[in-house]
């Protein structure tokens, strides 16, 4: 009887502890200057996202448990093609996938423990962007720095490029210190690689850091944390915010495990323990049964739900979606019919004109790009020129963005018929012209 009453205490007092000192604190975590909002009185201003979308997505899945090429062809023909497949007409969105240097042929399919035909096909995929990450080197025990030669040097003889980097569970040459971790980015180990892998073109990295909050890069208000109740598993989803406010207060007293959490950004420059700077980011899964299961292909119905995707429209932000394609549970199919249904209205979304979905490394890239672009604009003669100086990227440093940099680009502009646009003294001769947005605001695009 005792211990129930204590119970009850705790779960009360607890929650009432926290939002008290949300709420005190609640005036540090605000100042959030590097956030972009479509608030923005400005004549012509940067806007978030590319013109038409007002949020964006992308599915994030790692390769675990993808067992056979036959299955990995089936997904991805399902996510990025209109074909015709077992399953129905593919969804035919941006949709990227992962891949392992190595791992036991009972797990998932690899480059250098699966068939020839796999190394071949994961080669295809990464040269049309369709795979954009690198799940770790993989599932191997005894990994050593030989191991992260022998695959870049892969990479490397066939041209591929891969800037994302995705921590699997706990294998050696991880590069994450409190959740995934791994000594790969400690000099002093044998399995020490992060200085050929980051030299290599790894720039993202994940880390093991998963929200419950739908929509990342924009601020933090009660109803980031109110936004994960869900009436159907109400004991659940509270258990659900407390964690993740505890996160957050955890975050305000200087816990650096979960500092990601406390702004609520997509991206945040980190320091790898050999002193390397990367963009290390976030992932989404609001499983109301806990992430843990949340992270496999028949759950990811709930992770991508129609709430879920009004929720993030209307705040504006972005959102890479944690996930496992290969793990199903034995359904007959390789995507659960409900993840199909939610995949479709995904596909809607996007079709719309409602949420932009591309590939991990293609959102990522396009968040930090915009972040630190550094542009003016002057009116003259009834014209206004917007010159796009440089990128002023903290971590690799600055440079002239090409234009496919620059691909999705928007600023608002008073009128699209007498807006120029420059890089580099150069003129940008195929400029979008757009009509009003869901904001009535017209806007001009580099394609
Ligand atoms: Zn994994």
């Amino acid at each position: 009887m005792k211990s129930i009453y204590s119970t009850i205490s705790i779960c009360i007092t607890l929650p009432i502890l926290l939002l008290s000192a949300f709420f005190v604190l609640s005036h540090v975590t605000m100042r959030q200057e590097y956030l972009l909002e479509y608030d923005t009185k400005a004549e012509v201003a940067l806007r978030k996202f590319p013109y038409p979308y007002r949020a964006a997505l992308s599915i994030c899945s790692d390769i675990d448990n993808t067992e056979t090429l036959e299955e990995f062809l089936a997904i991805n023909t399902f996510l990025n093609t209109t074909e015709m497949t077992s399953m129905g007409r593919g969804v035919g969105l941006d949709i990227g996938n992962s891949f392992f240097f190595f791992a036991p042929r009972s797990e998932a399919i690899s480059y250098f423990n699966s068939p020839p035909e796999v190394a071949e096909c994961i080669r295809k995929y990464i040269k049309s962007e369709q795979i954009d990450t690198l799940h770790s080197y993989g599932e191997k025990e005894d990994f050593t720095r030989a191991n992260a030669v022998s695959s870049i040097k892969e990479l490397k003889d066939s041209d591929l490029k891969i800037d994302v980097w995705v921590d699997h569970t706990r294998t050696p040459d991880n590069f994450g210190d409190d959740v995934t971790f791994g000594t790969g980015d400690q000099p002093d180990t044998k399995t020490y690689h992060a200085d050929l892998t980051v030299d290599y073109g790894i720039k993202f990295v994940w880390l093991g850091r998963i929200t419950t909050i739908t929509g990342q890069s924009v601020p933090i208000t009660s109803r980031s944390f109110t936004g994960i109740y869900d009436p159907d598993h109400p004991i659940e989803s509270v258990r659900n915010i407390v964690k993740e406010f505890g996160k957050h207060v955890l975050a305000v007293f200087g816990n650096d495990k979960y500092e990601m959490h406390r702004k609520n950004d997509l991206v945040k420059i980190s320091t790898l323990d050999d002193g390397q700077k990367v963009y290390e980011f976030m992932r989404f899964d609001n499983f109301w049964r806990g992430v843990a299961e949340g992270g496999n292909s028949k759950n990811l119905a709930y992770t991508i739900s129609k709430k879920t995707l009004e929720k993030l429209k209307g705040n504006g932000g972005f959102m890479v979606v944690y996930t496992h394609l290969g793990q199903r549970n034995n359904p007959p199919e390789y995507i659960p019919k409900e993840t199909q249904a939610a995949l479709r209205n995904l596909a809607e979304e996007f079709r719309r004109g409602d949420i932009y979905i591309t590939t991990t490394s293609k959102l990522l890239n396009y968040c930090v790009n915009h972040r630190y672009l550094k542009w003016s604009y002057e009116t003259k003669d009834g014209e206004t020129i917007i010159t796009i100086e440089k990128i002023d990227d903290p971590v690799s440093g600055s440079y002239i963005p090409s234009l496919q940099q620059l691909r999705g680009i928007t600023f608002y502009v008073p009128d699209t018929e007498t807006t120029r646009i420059f890089v580099n003294n150069g003129e940008v001769t195929k400029v979008k012209k757009n009509g009003p947005d869901f904001m009535g605001r017209k806007s001009v695009t580099i394609p």
